[in-house]
């Protein structure tokens, strides 16, 4: 049994090693495609060009590359790779579909705030979110397995969503993980900070934005402090704030987002099952 395992473990090293001493022509893709979900992977060799869906996608010198697919992403994705010599290697995707926590509720939703005082405190934030997102860093946090930034009882599913008399609300576009107010909050992977608020945002409360590269960032939500300064770098599992229920929460908790471009990504299928202890 011994035996068996040491031996199935030089196959595996092997085949690792051969991938990355000669890739191939071909795309090595980590994972399958699912709502929600990213994708990491290796360009083909000698590609000088990637693209999804159209889009340019960065490639690191080594052909790795990160894709991922928004919580209502339609059946079909695509990857382009295009090489040196012009040949393109194409690669269609079949994202598998979720099923979201839907609840169906017998009650008028809540109207959404428009009225003047509000948004002349409102846009600015907007405007300061699209800001933070915009920046590119040279994070490469993106290559990392992610961590979780607490560790604690799922409360709140991504993607979770409730219907309003038939009227379809905003989806829940983060995770939330219950704690008390003070409780560490650590990066779940190496990152940029390109946000954070110096004073509470009117629904994100303080609000911390961190890059991992790639176009993939995340945001914590409703601190009740952030330890990191905008430009610092962080490393995964480095404390960078303390749980909290500023902005709109109903009580102290740790709001988790994930975004790749303009994706909305499942922080859970990233960071895997939460850890029992
Ligand atoms: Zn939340």
């Amino acid at each position: 049994m011994r035996l068996l395992c040491a031996a199935a473990v030089l196959a595996l090293a092997g085949a690792a090693i051969g991938a990355s001493a000669q890739r191939s022509e071909q795309f090595y893709l980590s994972g399958a495609p699912v709502q929600g979900g990213a994708l990491s992977g290796t360009a083909p060799a000698g590609a000088v060009e990637l693209r999804f869906d159209g889009e340019p996608v960065p490639v690191d010198p080594d052909g790795r590359f990160l894709v991922a697919f928004d919580r209502d992403a339609g059946s079909e994705a695509r990857l382009t790779a295009r090489l040196a010599d012009g040949r393109i290697v194409d690669r269609p995707l079949t994202v598998a579909p979720r099923a979201w926590r839907i609840e169906r509720v017998n009650t008028p939703m809540r109207p959404v705030r428009d009225n003047q005082a509000f948004l002349a405190i409102r846009q600015p934030e907007l405007a300061r979110i699209a800001a933070a997102r915009a920046l590119t860093t040279d994070a490469s946090g993106w290559r990392q397995r992610f961590l979780w930034p607490r560790i604690g009882r799922v409360s709140g599913l991504f993607g979770s969503q409730r219907i309003y008399q038939g009227e379809p609300g905003a989806y829940h576009g983060g995770i939330d993980i219950a704690a008390a107010t003070g409780d560490p909050v650590v990066a779940p992977a190496d990152g940029v900070v390109t946000l954070a608020a110096d004073k509470p945002f009117t629904l994100e409360g303080n609000l911390l934005m961190i890059d991992h590269g790639h176009g993939l960032g995340s945001a914590f939500l409703h601190l009740s402090r952030i330890d990191v300064k905008v430009g610092q770098h962080v490393a995964q599992g480095q404390r960078i704030g303390a749980v909290g229920a500023t902005g709109r929460a109903t009580g102290p908790h740790l709001h988790w987002g994930l975004r790749w471009k303009e994706a909305r990504i499942d922080p859970l299928l990233l960071a895997g099952p939460m850890p029992t202890s």
